[in-house]
């Protein structure tokens, strides 16, 4: 008779020592090598999802600002006043005022011209100063000074932004009687202005010694012909009078005078007395605050003229 016995737990083609608990242990170790490895394996997904991700994110950006620079290059190519404009705007604010003074719609533009004559002189340093300190311009209507201090003013005129124009040579009355020797006048400063600033080409602004109507009909002809422009003024600094009032007295003459033009052009001279060097801050000072714009003349704008051709 066959015994009877208890069957034992075992896996069948199994080597004998592996037991429930030896089957046990290992399949635990396999499921926590199985876990590592995917855990391993799913941060290096992660890792290189992210630097997808992230170099995705950064080449969308440089795109999203490649296209806009591209747009605004569009749009400046494709848009000519918008283009003008903006570039306008940033080389130049005074722009549309000088657009006027060329067009000769100056109602209300509110501009003066401070305007020096016979110089430079030894002013000229002190009043170029005064000039830039309130962001002034000026136009310096010189005549031919040969000395060191004259030749380094023609150049800070030109430096600094002012306009260098030309009140001929000699400022000799007696060359209007001689058309020719009066240009030949004009062309020698011109000239002469050239040698010393190093510029090829002078503003061209003009002011006939004495005011045009000191001049006559063939020398301003002439001189227009010839492709210079003219101004006389519309204001007097009354700098010329042997005893010159107090410098309060002078700028208000001077501010008034302004405010009854849209464009005015202030007569004064190189030489100028005490007073009126000490009026100048204060009538720039209270016109800037009324919305007067100092700019310094240029061939093509229009001016008073006293004698017209
Ligand atoms: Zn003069």
């Amino acid at each position: 008779m066959r015994k009877k016995t208890t069957p034992k737990l075992r896996i069948k083609n199994l080597p004998r020592f592996l037991t429930l608990s030896a089957m046990s242990l290992i399949l635990i170790v396999m499921i926590i090598m199985s876990l590592f490895f995917l855990m391993t394996k799913m941060t290096e997904l992660f890792n290189t999802q992210k630097q997808i991700l992230q170099t995705s994110s950064a080449a969308n950006s440089a795109e999203s600002n490649a296209p806009k620079a591209e747009t605004a290059t569009v749009n400046n190519n494709n848009n000519p006043s918008a283009n003008t404009a903006t570039a306008t705007n940033d080389a130049d604010p005074l722009a549309d005022i000088k657009s006027r003074l060329r067009s000769g719609d100056t109602a209300g533009i509110k501009v003066v011209f401070l305007t020096f004559d016979d110089g430079p002189s030894e002013n000229t340093d002190e009043l170029l100063d005064m000039l830039n300190e309130y962001d002034a311009k000026g136009t310096f209507f010189t005549t031919l000074h040969d000395n060191d201090n004259a030749k380094a003013m023609y150049r800070r005129i030109v430096d600094e932004g002012h306009t260098l124009a030309n009140h001929t040579s000699s400022h000799d009355y007696g060359l209007y009687n001689n058309p020719d020797a009066f240009f030949a006048d004009v062309d020698e400063l011109d000239q002469y202005q050239k040698t010393i600033t190093g510029q090829t080409q002078t503003s061209h602004v003009f002011r006939f010694p004495g005011g045009s109507t000191n001049s006559n009909e063939a020398c301003v002809q002439g001189l227009v012909d010839r492709g210079w422009n003219y101004s006389d003024w519309n204001v007097s600094s009354g700098d010329g009078c042997a005893d010159p009032p107090s410098s309060d007295v002078i700028a208000q003459m001077i501010i008034e005078g302004c405010r009854e033009n849209d464009v005015s052009v202030v007569l004064s001279h190189a030489e100028l007395k005490d007073s009126s060097r000490a009026a100048m801050p204060i009538v720039i000072e209270t016109l800037q605050q009324e919305g007067y714009t100092f700019l310094s003349m240029e061939k093509d704008y229009n001016y008073p003229r006293h004698l017209e051709v």
